[in-house]
């Protein structure tokens, strides 16, 4: 049985607060985040079914993501709940989203794990995600590291 990897490329506009950092990233600011997504799987070998010799589709795929998690976050205005800003979330008459956490790259990509583990097909495991913040830095999630 042949394990293959297919990843698709996601880019979302976001911007964020953290409460406890002593230095810029206090301030209200953005990113555009570039968040690809790696499963795995064996490609289908069925005869006249749309999706034959693929995981699934990319555009399934595409779907998945874009429904759980960039739309969500995308031109969201993102603190965890200790944030002075999570008070104010009607006053921002903005989209806004508060997490238990404080949104770094490390909380959001493990966040992003947990949303797409629970809604990918069960054909396909979610392999890896890398959350790229800057052109210099990103984060990565593995599932041999967490499962
Ligand atoms: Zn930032």
């Amino acid at each position: 049985m042949t394990i293959i990897r297919i990843t698709k490329a996601f880019n979302f506009e976001m911007a964020h607060s953290l409460k406890d950092h002593d230095g810029p990233c206090r301030n209200i600011h953005g990113h555009t985040y570039e968040l690809f997504v790696t499963i795995s799987g064996s490609p289908r070998r069925e005869e006249g079914h749309p999706a034959n010799g693929m995981l699934i589709d990319f555009k399934t795929l595409k779907d998945i993501v874009n429904k759980h998690i960039v739309q969500k976050y995308d031109h969201a205005f993102v603190v965890s709940n200790r944030s002075p800003w999570a008070d104010n979330a009607q006053a921002m008459h903005s989209k806004m989203i508060v997490l238990p956490f404080e949104p770094t790259s490390e909380n959001l990509i493990n966040e992003f794990a947990g949303i797409l583990k629970k809604v990918l097909p069960p054909e396909v495991s979610l392999h890896s995600l890398r959350l790229r913040e800057t052109t210099t830095a990103y984060a990565e999630w593995y599932a041999e590291d967490n499962d």
